[in-house]
């Protein structure tokens, strides 16, 4: 399972229908947040993410991006949760947590781990990496994206009974990549019976930035790009001032990266209500596109 839900859609202020910046992923058993806007928690419980979070990735330290965490860490510790929670971040990151969550947050009933990272490097989770990579947005800030390991490929039953193996544990021994030596001796690896590796899901999520090179490069063929797409055409001079992106730049992005899913979000509050526009400009560079809204779930299927 892949799958995500926004929770925030709205730039720098909620409006009724949007909440600030958030964004639950769920794979598998671990479920991460990308950033945690005020009233992120709130969020969750109307869109049933559940609360078992392993780890929240944030994009940068504007504060309508992590305002929520300091009340959702709370409500975690009132709950009693026991499991360490971790925090990946840019610079300033350790800083906001010392500041703000020694205070009022009191004793966590849990672990906070406090890592801050930098582009490039990979931490590794259950089964994939959660890599952060440079943007640009005139504070340190990064982009994040969930990069799963390559699935074995295709096991051919028949090649493998022709060889002589036979069905049973052995069979599963080569499926998951070990190799197998039958009763006369003979070894059969996993290479003569499994097609080649299928490369895993990959998902990108900019956060606030103009559109950069680094997105480009890490969002190559990937399943979906989650980018930012705060203005319009007629705000273009506005998005380069503010470290922003237009959605007409977003859909080239895209058109560029070779993603197979564009997603707009981190709209400007004159398109809450209207989001047709930013929607007609992208579609016009980049065919495969739709604009968020608070509550969207999608799910990202296994292709191969
Ligand atoms: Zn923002
Ligand atoms: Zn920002």
């Amino acid at each position: 399972m892949l799958r995500l839900t926004f929770l925030g859609t709205s730039a720098a202020q909620p409006t009724i229908g949007r909440n600030l910046s958030g964004l639950a992923i769920r794979r598998e058993r671990e479920l991460f947040l990308v950033d945690c806007g005020e009233g992120t928690q709130r969020q969750m419980t109307k869109y049933a993410t559940g609360f078992d979070v392993a780890a929240i990735c944030f994009t940068h330290m504007h504060l309508d991006h992590w305002l929520g965490v300091v009340g959702f860490l709370r409500t975690l510790s009132m709950q009693e949760r026991p499991e360490p929670l971790d925090l990946y971040g840019p610079r300033g990151l350790s800083r906001m947590v010392e500041r703000y969550m020694a205070g009022p947050v009191e004793r966590l009933s849990f672990d906070l781990r406090v890592q801050e990272v930098v582009p490039g490097e990979r931490i590794r989770r259950d089964g994939c990496d959660l890599v952060p990579f440079a943007t640009h947005h005139g504070v340190p800030s990064v982009g994040w994206a969930l990069v799963e390991d390559a699935r074995p490929g295709r096991f051919h039953p028949d090649r493998a009974a022709a060889l002589g193996v036979e069905e049973g544990p052995m069979f599963g021994a080569l499926q998951h990549g070990k190799a197998v030596t039958l009763p006369s001796g003979r070894v059969v690896t996993p290479l003569e019976v499994l097609d080649p590796p299928r490369p895993g899901r990959k998902v990108v999520v900019t956060g606030d930035t103009r559109p950069c090179q680094a997105t480009v490069d890490v969002s190559r063929a990937a399943d979906l790009l989650i980018h930012d797409s705060t203005f319009g055409d007629a705000e273009a001079e506005r998005a380069v001032q503010t470290d922003h992106t237009t959605a007409r730049e977003a859909g080239r992005l895209a058109r560029e990266a070779g993603v197979a899913r564009l997603v707009l979000t981190h709209l400007s509050t004159r398109y809450d209500r209207d989001p047709e526009t930013l929607l007609a400009q992208a579609r016009e560079e980049f065919g495969e596109v739709s604009v968020a809204h608070d509550g969207l779930t999608l799910e990202v299927p296994l292709l191969g």
